[in-house]
């Protein structure tokens, strides 16, 4: 059964299927696919894999479909859904990390970091 409203589209239980009965697709949106007709049982990978519990046993026949998000800073298109930046920010907030970090692009994090820096050393001189 596959929890449609768990999902966040990161395409991780697509990594741990070992007979291809999660499928990804790049393109304007990414698209998820499930294929339960070429599920093996293979002892639930895919379960075990998914960071939010979406799948429990057999993944149901769906097609799904995720907006890419973009950065906060400079808007380009980030490699994570909406929903997975909106998941790593959560994960961020409890472990103590920086949320915003989840809506940046690699280039804007180092340059929000650089300038972090600098306001703190030009403090310290
Ligand atoms: S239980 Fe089925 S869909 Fe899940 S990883 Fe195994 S073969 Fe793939
Ligand atoms: S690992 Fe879970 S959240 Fe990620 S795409 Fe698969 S079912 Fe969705």
């Amino acid at each position: 059964m596959l929890r449609e409203d768990r999902c966040i589209g990161c395409g991780v239980c697509s990594k741990a299927c070992p007979h291809g009965a999660i499928i990804v697709r790049e393109n304007q949106v990414r698209i998820l696919e499930f294929h339960p007709e070429l599920c093996r049982d293979c002892g639930f990978e895919c379960n075990a894999s998914c960071p939010t519990g979406a799948i429990e046993e057999k993944p149901s026949s769906r097609v799904l479909k995720f907006e890419y998000a973009i950065c906060a800073m400079c808007g380009q298109r980030l490699p994570l859904t909406r929903e997975e930046a909106e998941h790593l920010a959560q994960v961020l907030m409890k472990s103590g990390g920086r949320p915003e970090f989840a809506y940046l692009c690699d280039e804007c994090k180092i340059k929000l970091q650089s300038r972090a820096s600098k306001a703190y050393y030009g403090y310290m001189v």
